[in-house]
């Protein structure tokens, strides 16, 4: 890490250190580029800290798709785990609700799931081949993502794997002896399983990030640690002020996470970002009852994953301002079901909470800023940034080398909102 003090000038300033952000600086800083990669924290100690760490071939189904509709009439109680939301931010926000409703229809999802399909393939692709280069293959598992039902699901599940199918994504459907077999050491309350088969899963994504920055750092990029307080226009590029002195660049990438709209509001652009919230809770394994693969429990609506720490247990979405006071009622529910799944011990450290950046079509936003030059945006990842932060960051590293991304970016134009 560098003072950034002492730092000035770059090719390409990156604006946060995520999983989006440390892609985008070491993609650009492979291209050549001279690259400066901020945060006010060390990489990956946010959002991308706390994730499930699945990397899902499979996420292709925008949450906001046709079935939400039958959802629905439960998630308004305000009592489902999936979903809890804050009224009076609802009220506030129902520009953004209303048109995230919108987008749930049939003719309004398939493109998504086709433009999510390349960028989450794309992804794969360099998370693979990174995280061999950055010396941390010993935490990625190739052991696919188990879905798993506990009533006669088999019609949902058949459809699930008919839609993965039509994109070339396997999947395997389990009964409740082929769940038991695969992983034994839970109890047998599931009747049906979907196997994601090409679904991998890491043991500990803030090291996973943590390493793929000091790859960065190894190619000759530079690592520095300010909070970041505005950006302006200067000359032909940027002027970045920290709170300990300014830089400046030909380009800057916001890749800010649940916080990018923030520093874009005083250039004019008002970015509809919302914040699907959610929680872990780790706990400590039993050692003769281990997991194999992350499990989400689709009726329970909660993720069960091992990680490095313990069995790291997350929540489903609450819906409210970014920053309200934490509830952990969620997260305390649907650990105490997944304590009825897997015998393990007591909780290890403290829960977490983290946001999930979410614009109304749930798609990234992924290019140039529509009224200035030299200003890329790449945030808005949702359920799956982890998985898809790569080829996000990738893609704006070559917009910026006027090179085509290796997948189409047309749907993740920022131009759709700004
Ligand atoms: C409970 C939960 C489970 C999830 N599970 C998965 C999963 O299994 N698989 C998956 O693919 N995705 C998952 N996700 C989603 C994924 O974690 C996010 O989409 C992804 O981490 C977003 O990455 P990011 O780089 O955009 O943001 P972040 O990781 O939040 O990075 C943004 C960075 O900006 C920095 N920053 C912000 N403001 C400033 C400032 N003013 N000055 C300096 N620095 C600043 C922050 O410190 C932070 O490091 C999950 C999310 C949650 C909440």
């Amino acid at each position: 890490m560098t003072d950034a003090a002492t730092s000035n000038k770059a090719d390409v300033i990156v604006l946060g250190a995520g999983i989006v952000g440390v892609s985008a600086a070491y993609a650009a800083r492979q291209r050549g580029l001279s690259v400066i990669l901020v945060d006010r924290r060390e990489p990956g100690s946010e959002t991308s800290y706390g994730n499930a760490g699945i990397l899902s071939s499979g996420s292709i189904s925008p949450l906001n798709n046709p079935s939400l509709w039958k959802a629905l009439p439960k998630y308004l109680t305000n009592r489902h785990p999936a979903l809890r939301w804050d009224p009076v931010w609802a009220i506030r926000n129902i520009d953004w609700v209303v048109r995230f409703l919108a987008n749930a229809t049939p003719s309004r999802t398939r493109p998504r799931a086709t433009a999510l399909h390349g960028l989450i393939g794309a992804s794969l692709k360099l998370h693979r081949e990174w995280i061999v280069k950055a010396d941390a293959a010993q935490r990625i598992r190739e052991t696919g993502w188990l879905k798993a039902w506990r009533g006669d699901a088999v019609a949902a599940a058949k459809a699930e794997q008919a839609l993965l199918a039509e994109y070339g994504i396997a999947s395997q459907l389990l009964d409740r002896q082929a769940i038991s077999a695969l992983e034994p050491n839970i109890l047998p309350v599931y009747q049906v399983g979907l196997l994601h088969t090409q679904t991998a899963s890491v043991d500990s994504p803030g090291a996973v990030v943590k390493a793929y920055a000091r790859m960065f750092a190894g190619s000759g990029g530079e690592v520095s640690q300010s909070d970041i307080k505005a950006i302006a226009p200067e000359g032909d590029g940027w002027r970045v002020v920290l709170a300990d002195g300014v830089m400046s660049a030909r380009h800057i990438v916001v890749a800010l996470g649940p916080w990018s709209a923030d520093l874009l509001r005083p250039l004019g652009y008002r970015v509809p970002l919302a914040f699907e919230r959610g929680y872990h809770r780790e706990f400590r394994p039993n050692p003769v009852r281990s997991l194999q693969r992350p499990i989400h429990d689709a009726d329970g609506s909660f993720l069960m994953t091992p990680m490095e720490q313990g069995i790291r247990v997350t929540s489903g979405v609450e819906l409210t301002a970014r920053d309200a006071p934490s509830s952990l009622v969620q997260i305390d529910a649907v650990a105490e079901v997944a304590r009825g799944v897997l015998q393990f011990g007591e909780t290890v450290g403290e829960p977490w909470r983290g946001s999930r950046p979410t614009l109304p079509d749930s798609l990234p936003m992924i290019g140039p800023a529509p009224r200035h030059s030299g200003l890329w945006l790449a945030f808005g990842n949702q359920h799956i940034g982890f998985t898809t932060g790569p080829a996000t960051g990738a893609a704006i590293a070559a917009m910026i080398a006027g090179a085509e991304p290796s997948f189409d970016v047309a749907a993740f134009s920022p131009s759709r909102y700004l």
